[in-house]
């Protein structure tokens, strides 16, 4: 079932989504060579609660194993998605993807940014990049009147034309009361095929990107997922409603973005 959000709905996914927004800016503030995923895992949890929220991550069943234990993932280089915080300390020039999630009033918000540690390779750069306009892209495409396979087939479309892999055993969702309603978002599909967009419709769109081969495995803790091939992996997400025939971006980069500096 495809839940539609009335205006005031919507306006409550905004403020969880605009939670995680600034939970992400906190991780910038202190992302650099150094810190542990855990350290960010921590500041993650306590901004969320200090604000009245819950970490909607924490405790998130898994299908294969046991509950997620922390309040964001944290996939380091070649992790793609799913990482599970840890005492490891970033080295400069690694790239870790941060997904958070809240639930606050009921309603929830989910963003992913892939930051740099210290000073990235060129070609990473490249990645963060063109995996971030694909969102923008996608994001584009999410028109009333148009379907749920344009969004992806936007997407697909710029990674592989700059030679980059998509994932596609993960996808993009819906939102709202439960983290992860229908529909389903790929980040690859045929022009014209799937769930017709409407106003009301709020979805998380993800692009999962690799530099080389899309295909992953799960790591032995039932969570991490990599790439195959060892190369590195970029994820952005973003929240958004349909709403007078656009999108509307529910999350934000801004107060990212004002912390890192243009870095690509
Ligand atoms: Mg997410
Ligand atoms: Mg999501």
């Amino acid at each position: 079932m495809i839940f539609l959000k009335t205006e005031d709905e919507i306006e409550l996914m905004r403020a969880a989504n605009l939670l995680v927004a600034d939970t992400l800016a906190e991780i910038a503030k202190v992302i650099r060579p150094g810190v542990t995923t855990k350290q960010l895992d921590h500041l993650a949890e306590e901004y969320i609660r200090d604000h009245g929220a819950v970490p909607t991550f924490k405790g998130f069943p898994n299908p294969y194993g046991g509950p997620f234990p922390s309040s964001i993932c944290a996939s380091v280089n070649d992790e793609v998605v799913h990482g599970i915080p840890n005492d490891r300390p970033l080295k400069d020039g690694d790239i870790v993807s941060v997904d958070c999630g809240t639930l606050l009033e009921g309603y929830n918000g989910d963003s992913c940014y892939t930051f740099c540690v210290g000073e990235v390779s060129a070609e990473v750069k490249r990645l963060l990049k063109v995996t971030k306009e694909s969102l923008y892209a996608g994001i584009k495409a999410a028109l009333s009147g148009k379907r749920i396979g344009d969004i992806g087939y936007t997407i697909q479309r710029h990674c592989e034309s700059n030679g980059y892999g998509v994932v596609k055993e993960f996808v993009g969702h819906g939102i709202g009361k439960a983290m992860h309603e229908e529909p389903a978002v790929p980040n690859y599909g045929r022009k014209g095929s799937g769930v017709l967009i409407k106003d009301g419709l709020c979805i998380a769109i993800e692009p999962m990107i690799t530099l080389g081969s899309p295909d992953i495995m799960m790591m032995p803790d039932r969570w991490t997922i990599k790439t195959r091939d060892g190369k590195w992996a970029a994820h952005f997400e973003h929240t958004i409603a349909v709403h007078q025939g656009r999108a509307d971006i529910l999350s934000s980069f801004d107060e990212i973005e004002k912390v890192e500096g243009k870095l690509y």
